[in-house]
């Protein structure tokens, strides 16, 4: 197995000093439930058949239905799949709800994509996943590079294999289809709540605006900037994968977004158009980004952003991990170490599946909630949990926030395990 899974489930052992947990339920965490790989054969727009490698990982369902989205990318491999599976059965239960943790990823870089092309691929997945998930099974949504369309063609290829429309199959649909207002903005929303209900706590009171970095301008990343901005935040940098922009006074973000939506490249606001003329800005890395001198750090990309390489040039005082696993094991214990908190990505970005579990609700109930209900029911149940994890850990300085919401979702987790009976039950009966 390689090495993101096992720093991955290596923080178990950690959080388990912490926590009164079954042996049975180490156990049953240590190893997927099921781990399915498939090849999808694609009829190309010139003629040609391309076969893409796809993989459905099922982690854990003690507390319910798998629950994780579908990423389509060229680095997709099923060890990775299986860690961000790991890693949704932590967070459902830090969140506590009623799911277990699954992930799936289709490993194709799908910018090359045409849409015809993507749409065949998408629907050719869930061909071959089909007898894998379902509403009571296992419920994918979106993660990086699939969207609201990629989940309406899903949905709809899983009603015509089983001759039913099935919208609690999948979430993150298109309104139109049974998909729930809030669940675009949702992932940055509770990272936001969240950020907003502990910068107080970790940075002390401001004096003046305070300063923010953002690494990774897709969905989550770029909601994340613009509900800083309008909070007050003075946004100093962020980027995409092909570099960043840096104006120590503040970019104007929504000019940013507004060119990235219309471009998708931030090097669209290079140097043309509105921003350059509103704000003077020079181009960085994404390591220069990581590197800023700024009160909050916020990782929205993908695994392994910050490393031991690189985690001694941090300088934000508070991380709030949107992305998953932007932080190596290695490096989360040198900021620990320097005193650099974190909010865990088990935590931080657990607002999108969050609102996923109200689509699914509402798809049940077939009842539509208000945009004003799934803000209100995100922001208690994000606010709650955080505080949770919060004054459990002393404020970070008994133990890590993230070493403190695993305890947590191990207890949680192992209730579900032990519930069916667990070593002790069975001895010498
Ligand atoms: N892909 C998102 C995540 O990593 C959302 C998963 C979901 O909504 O099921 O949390």
């Amino acid at each position: 197995m390689t090495d993101l899974f096992e720093g991955a489930t290596g923080i178990i052992d950690e959080a388990l000093t912490y926590a009164s947990v079954s042996e049975d339920t180490v156990e049953r965490l240590k190893h997927p439930q099921s781990a399915l790989a498939v090849s999808i054969p694609v009829r190309m727009d010139d003629g040609s058949l391309r076969t893409f490698r796809g993989y459905r990982v099922r982690y854990n369902d003690a507390r319910g239905p798998a629950k994780g989205g579908i990423r389509f990318h060229p680095d997709v491999t099923i060890e990775e799949v299986q860690t961000l599976a790991f890693w949704m059965t932590i967070k459902c239960a830090v969140v506590d709800i009623p799911y277990g943790g699954g992930k799936g990823g289709v490993t194709v870089q799908p910018k090359d994509l045409s849409m015809a092309e993507l749409e065949r691929l998408s629907r050719g997945f869930i061909d071959g996943i089909a007898d894998a998930i379902g509403p009571d099974i296992d419920i994918p949504a979106p993660d990086v590079y699939t969207n609201a369309m990629i989940m309406g063609w899903m949905m709809d290829e899983y009603a015509i294999i089983k001759r039913a429309k099935t919208p609690a199959v999948i979430t993150g649909k298109p309104l139109s289809l049974g998909g729930s207002l809030g669940r675009d903005t949702a992932t940055a929303d509770g990272g936001f709540f969240i950020t907003q209900t502990l910068a107080p706590k970790i940075l002390g009171d401001a004096s003046g605006p305070r300063t923010a970095a953002v690494q990774g301008f897709g969905n989550a990343g770029m909601t994340m900037a613009e509900l800083l901005h309008d909070a007050g935040w003075t946004v100093v940098a962020v980027s995409d994968s092909k570099g960043g922009i840096h104006a120590p006074e503040g970019l104007h973000i929504p000019s940013v977004a507004k060119v990235k939506r219309e471009s998708r490249a931030l090097r669209g606001v290079y140097c043309e158009g509105s921003v350059c003329e509103t704000v003077d800005h020079k181009v960085i890395t994404n390591e220069e980004l990581l590197a800023l001198d700024v009160d909050l750090l916020v990782p929205a990309a993908l695994e392994n952003a910050i490393t031991e390489d690189n985690a001694a040039d941090v300088k934000a005082r508070m991380i709030v991990e949107l992305a998953n696993g932007p932080i190596t094991p290695e490096a989360d214990e040198a900021l620990y170490q320097r005193g650099i908190t974190v909010i865990p990505d088990v935590l931080a970005n657990a607002g999108g599946v969050t609102v996923s579990y109200f689509e699914w609700v509402q798809n049940r109930q077939g009842y539509a909630w208000t945009a004003q209900q799934v803000r209100d029911r995100l922001q208690d149940r994000m606010v709650e949990q955080a505080m949770g994890v919060w004054e459990r850990s002393g404020g970070g300085h008994n133990m890590s926030l993230r070493v403190t919401a695993y305890a947590l979702a191990l207890e949680r987790i192992g209730a579900a395990v032990d519930a069916t009976g667990h070593k002790e039950t069975f001895q010498g009966r």
